[in-house]
């Protein structure tokens, strides 16, 4: 079907976002600090500001008869493609919503905005159909055949398939840490922390599907709404009381976006919690004297901003023997996004770069050896930003961390 580039249906913006596009004030406090379009770029259009003004512009050419009669379907097309490519350049990162002294809303204006641009057959971008596909083909995003999710987890004895075993701990894996051999580790540590704490820790294998954290922030709501429903039907197949996911993306997709899309609110917890829950309770033994490490924290957006869990990744770095945590400047609310998220590294990995090798910069600074983060995309971006200026500082996830100062 020929899709008409001059018509956006806007039904799926909720109302309060309508509201709230209405409500900006044109400060510019979020286009400081908007790493896509105000400190790597400096581009007005794709500032927050600037797609607000744009989003303004459509909504009152739309609800004004007389402007509508007015516009020709040519400049509507424009205004259009215009709106698509500024609010895809956009990491979905949630600083704009930090800055707004007006505490707009603005993570859920942008993805509901591009849900409309998808229904519209306006969006997602082109670069990002491959990965759409990808998705519904293979349930990953790295066009990865199914069997081989669970390749890294051939070797380990003590981990069992949830569907048919009994267990504590359902491990909810997700797809870089199944599929990436360099983030493999993470999945494999977990095991291994897991096997030390005594739980008995299950996997799905090759049932397990991607979260649809990429489709949903990408605006593929009935896509990622499938996924979700599949995904908690597989959920049911165990006796799991408890799922853990070492990803950032896959928590908060799990935690706040599943009871939307399903009306299932999962036990979920990311390995965040968990290590710091069995490093309270005295669960994992610990080296006696290690030697001092100075070590720095990445807070993940999906994490942090979005859904606020600042405190376990410090809590955990607090009690381990030698290791000293080192702030950066911004940190927890205001720490800078690793430029991945929201399907911008599908689409613009120039800009992604740019941005992650500012954080790096910022850890650079601190003085500490090791950059610690708590996401596998994160990690993935970060340590290719650090290999490209020279490994000045060490990415390592959290798990990494924990491992090597267990007995
Ligand atoms: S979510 Fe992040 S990248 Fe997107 S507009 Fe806001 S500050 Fe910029
Ligand atoms: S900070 Fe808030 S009010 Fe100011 S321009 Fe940005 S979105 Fe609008």
């Amino acid at each position: 079907m020929k899709r008409d580039k001059s018509r956006i249906d806007l039904s799926s913006i909720p109302a309060k976002s309508l509201v709230e596009f209405d409500a900006c004030t044109r400060c510019g406090e979020c286009s400081i600090i908007c790493p896509t379009g105000g400190e790597a770029e400096q581009v007005e259009e794709r500032t927050p500001r600037g797609k607000i003004r744009a989003v303004r512009k459509v909504v009152r050419t739309l609800r004004n008869p007389l402007r509508a009669a007015l516009t020709s379907e040519k400049k509507m097309e424009r205004m259009l493609s215009d709106l698509s490519e500024s609010v895809y350049q956009c990491s979905i990162c949630g600083m704009c919503m930090e800055a707004c002294p007006l505490s707009l809303r603005t993570i859920e204006m942008w993805e509901s905005l591009r849900r409309s641009l998808v229904d519209s057959g306006l969006g997602p971008k082109e670069p990002h159909e491959a990965l759409v596909k990808s998705i519904e083909n293979y349930d990953n995003p790295w066009m990865q055949p199914r069997m081989q999710r669970a390749r890294w987890a051939k070797k380990i004895k003590s981990i069992v398939d949830a569907t048919k075993e009994k267990i504590d701990l359902l491990y909810y894996v997700g797809c870089t840490a199944s599929y990436d051999p360099e983030i493999n580790r993470v999945a494999q540590n977990l095991v291994s922390i897991a096997e030390k704490a005594g739980l008995r820790m299950g996997i799905l294998g090759k049932a397990e599907k991607c979260c649809g954290s990429t489709l949903l922030r990408i605006g593929e709501y009935e896509r990622a709404r499938k996924l979700a429903l599949e995904n908690v039907d597989i959920f049911r197949r165990t006796d799991a009381d408890r799922i853990v996911t070492a990803c950032a993306g896959c928590y908060k997709t799990l935690a706040q976006d599943y009871p939307s899309l399903t009306g299932t609110r999962l036990p979920v917890f990311h390995t965040t919690q968990l290590l710091a829950e069995l490093l309270s309770e005295d669960r994992l033994p610990l080296k006696k004297d290690p030697p001092g490490l100075a070590v720095t924290y990445h807070d993940p957006c999906h994490l942090g901003r979005h859904t606020q869990m600042y405190d376990w990744p410090r809590e955990i770095i607090s009690r381990l023997p030698g290791v000293t945590l080192v702030e950066m400047e911004r940190n927890r609310e205001r720490s800078r996004c690793c430029g991945a998220g929201g399907g911008l590294m599908t689409l613009n990995q120039e800009i992604v770069f740019r941005i992650a090798g500012m954080r790096i910069e910022d850890a650079e600074r601190t003085g500490a050896q090791v950059l610690v983060t708590s996401c596998p995309f994160c990690q993935q971006t970060l340590v290719e930003a650090a290999r490209r200026r020279d490994n000045s500082v060490k990415v390592i996830d959290i798990t990494d961390l924990v491992i090597e100062l267990l007995e």
